[in-house]
Formats: C-alpha cells, sequence, structure tokens
C-alpha cells in the first residue's frame, strides 16, 4: 500500500491511501479550484477514488466534498455521529451515499480494510488503521492528545502519519485569540509537536517504513522544527518526512527505494511524475 497527501494544514487536508485495487481518499477539505490539479499532481483522477473516509465535520476536512461528489457517485464513510452532523450542516449538490461504521467492527472498503477509533478533538472525530497488501497505516489528526489504545495497537505499523500541529512556544506567542489559542492547546484542541514526539516514542514503531508529520500550522510551527523534535525520538533508521501545506507531497513508495530529497527546483513533468519521480517541492525529509 501506499499514500500520498494532497494538501495538510489548517487551510485544507486530504490524504490518498492505496493498493493495487482499491483507492480511497480520507477527507476532502480542498478548495475547488484544487481538486482536479492535486489529484493530477498526484497520478490521479476522481474517477480513480473509489471511497471518501471523513474524520470529522471541520471545513478544513470537509470543504471540497461537494465539489469532489459531482465527479463521481462516492459512497463516504463515518461514523453514524459524523454523518448525521454533515448531512445536517453541510449541503451537497449531489444525492450521496453514506456507509456508517460499525462500532469495533472493521469496514473492507473494496481490498482496503478499515479499522477507526475515537480521537480527542471538540467535535467528534476518528482516526483510522487502513490494512492493505499485507500492510498497516495508521492515520491521526486533529486530537489533543494520543488514546492509549493507539500506543499499543500502533506499534507494528508499516506506516504513520500523524498530526504535528505547532510548537508550544510558538504557539503561546502567536497572535490568535486567546479562546482559539485556549481551545488549540487542550485537550480537545490539536497535538503538539512535543506531544507527538511522545507518542511516537511511546509507541516504540517497530517496523515502520515511514512516518509523516500533517496538518502543521503554518503560522506556529515550521517543517523543520516538527522533523527535529519528531526525530528525537523516533529511531533514527525510520524514514520521517512533513507534508507540505498547500500542495500534493510524494507517494510514500518513494521512501522505500530512496530517501534522498529531490532539490526544491527540480523541473518535474508532474504528469510523468505520477509514480516514479518524486515531487519534493516544500517537502521536507530527514
Ligand atoms: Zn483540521
Ligand atoms: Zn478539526
Amino acid at each position: 500500500m501506499r499514500f500520498c497527501s494532497l494538501s495538510s494544514c489548517s487551510y485544507a487536508n486530504s490524504v490518498v491511501v492505496q493498493d493495487n485495487n482499491t483507492c480511497i481518499l480520507i477527507d476532502c477539505g480542498l478548495k475547488k479550484r484544487d481538486i482536479k490539479p492535486f489529484l493530477d499532481q498526484a497520478g490521479l483522477s476522481a474517477g480513480d477514488i473509489d471511497a471518501i473516509l471523513v474524520t470529522h465535520i471541520h471545513t478544513d476536512h470537509v470543504y471540497g466534498l461537494k465539489y469532489i461528489c459531482q465527479e463521481k457517485d462516492f459512497p463516504i464513510y463515518s461514523t453514524e455521529n459524523i454523518i448525521k452532523k454533515l448531512s445536517e450542516n453541510y449541503r451537497f449538490n449531489t444525492s450521496v451515499k453514506y456507509i456508517a461504521f460499525d462500532k469495533y467492527v472493521k469496514k473492507k472498503i473494496g481490498s482496503l480494510t478499515v479499522t477507526h477509533f475515537k480521537l480527542s478533538h471538540d467535535v467528534e472525530t476518528i482516526g483510522f488503521i487502513i490494512s492493505g497488501g499485507g500492510e498497516q497505516m495508521g492515520f491521526i489528526t486533529d486530537t489533543g492528545y494520543v488514546p492509549e489504545n493507539c500506543v499499543d495497537e500502533f506499534q507494528s505499523l508499516d506506516y504513520l502519519y500523524i498530526e504535528s500541529n505547532h510548537d508550544v512556544n510558538m504557539y503561546k506567542k502567536s497572535s490568535k485569540p486567546r479562546h482559539v489559542i485556549r481551545r488549540n492547546l487542550g485537550p480537545t484542541g490539536h497535538l503538539s509537536n512535543e506531544q507527538c514526539g511522545l507518542a511516537l516514542q511511546s509507541m516504540g514503531l517497530k517496523k515502520c517504513k515511514l512516518v509523516v508529520l500533517g496538518h502543521l500550522s503554518e503560522d506556529d510551527n515550521s517543517p523543520a522544527i516538527a522533523i527535529s523534535n519528531a526525530r528525537r525520538h523516533l529511531s533514527p533508521d525510520i524514514p520521517l518526512a512533513s507534508a507540505p501545506s498547500r500542495t500534493p507531497g510524494i507517494w510514500s513508495d518513494h521512501f522505500k527505494s530512496s530517501n534522498q530529497p529531490v532539490p526544491y527546483n527540480s523541473p518535474v513533468n508532474l504528469r510523468q511524475a505520477r509514480h516514479d519521480i518524486p515531487r519534493a517541492r516544500e517537502y521536507h525529509n530527514s
């Protein structure tokens, strides 16, 4: 299996996960104008996607749903509660097929299997373990802390996408309103670099092939700070990268063959770049 972040920040979040047979999108917070070009940069079109998983109803995760749903009749998977909130608060231009996850039951979506678990955010939010092709990926973002069960269950992951939202010291000096700062630093806000690092340490990832840090604040964090913090808590042989904020990153399977970053200004034919040439603009790795 492999995955690719299309955008990762407070502006818009969306990540593609696929194996040989099935392609799913986790969230679609993309602006209308970005959906087609961002998918294109990942070598995909909306027609390639089989289903959409929704983590929660914040705009940076669902804004583009109605636009992408005009392209194809996707099933949208989430919990019953999140689906209820989404259908109450969000207006689609087309009819939508919702599928609710059963509690504690794994969901088969094509050849991928999805397990969901609750996170701690100011609205109901879920994370995932996605299995396919004998590999497992953990996905955890928009949470005030990492739940205990993740620490145990994530030990054997092959890939991990985890939030590293802000640097606490930068955040305390932030110009954001006080109530926003309080919320984001609290138990139903976002995972700080420090919390992310401690979670990585506790997980003791044994055979992980790649950790990608996501949802970095564009104002109160930097890829270099987030990565150097996470690296301190992670075995040096595990590749580590941060997802770029408003542009697609490279596919995770690039890291299997090479962990070398491509120069920022490397000329890349995006269409050609489908699977083999990494697009490393704004993509940082250690
Ligand atoms: Zn978010
Ligand atoms: Zn959120």
